[in-house]
C-alpha cells in the first residue's frame, strides 16, 4: 500500500539543518503518525504522500515550508531583573507568550551586564531542513484512530472514553 490520507505511516529519519547539523534522529523510535491529520508538517507530509514501504526519502524543505523565516521583530531585549533562574546562559530555552498570548519557546541569544536578549523565533526558523530516512511500515488506520486524528500505540484504544472533547494533549502518550 502507498502513504494516502488515513495511513498510519512509520518512518526512520535524519533531520538536518543547511549546514548539515544533526537536528533530530529517530534513531532510537521510529515516528509513527497518522498521515493527512497534520500530525507531522504538512509540506514533509506533501513528500511522504505515495511512497511505499521500504523506499528511501530524501525531502528538503525551504524555511518557508517548514519554520519561516527569521523575523527581527521576535527578538527582545528585557530586563534581567524579569527572570527568576538563578543562572542565565546563551542557549537556553524557556516558555512565554508572545504578544498574542500564544505560547512560544523564547531562547536566550545574548546577555549584557542587566539585560538579556530573547528570541521568539521559533529555533527552527530560518533553517533549511532535509529529511533523509525510510518508510518502515505503512497501515490502514482503525476507527478509534481516524475519530482521534492520530495514532493509538497498539492500534486499540488509547484508554480512554471517546469523548468528542478530549485534546491531543490529554490523550495518549505521543
Ligand atoms: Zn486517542
Amino acid at each position: 500500500m502507498k502513504i494516502t490520507a488515513n495511513a498510519v505511516v512509520t518512518i526512520d529519519f535524519e533531520m538536518t539543518n543547511q549546514d548539515g547539523q544533526l537536528i533530530d534522529s529517530t534513531k532510537e523510535d521510529a515516528l509513527i503518525y497518522l498521515h493527512g491529520h497534520e500530525n507531522i508538517m504538512p509540506e514533509l507530509e506533501n513528500g511522504l504522500n505515495g511512497l511505499e514501504a521500504g523506499n528511501d526519502f530524501n525531502i528538503v524543505l525551504s524555511p518557508e515550508k517548514a519554520f519561516g523565516e527569521k523575523e527581527e521583530g521576535k527578538v527582545f531585549t528585557v530586563p534581567k531583573t524579569e527572570f527568576e533562574a538563578p543562572k542565565l546562559e546563551v542557549g537556553m530555552q524557556f516558555q512565554t507568550v508572545d504578544e498574542q498570548n500564544n505560547p512560544v519557546i523564547a531562547t536566550i541569544v545574548d546577555l549584557k551586564d542587566d539585560d538579556v536578549v530573547i528570541d521568539e523565533n521559533h529555533p527552527l526558523a530560518g533553517m533549511t531542513l532535509t529529511f533523509k530516512g525510510q518508510v518502515k511500515e505503512i497501515r490502514e488506520a482503525t476507527k478509534g484512530e481516524l475519530s482521534h486524528g492520530h495514532i493509538h500505540a497498539d492500534g486499540g484504544s488509547c484508554g480512554h472514553d471517546h469523548d468528542h472533547e478530549h485534546k491531543h494533549d490529554d490523550c495518549c502518550d505521543h
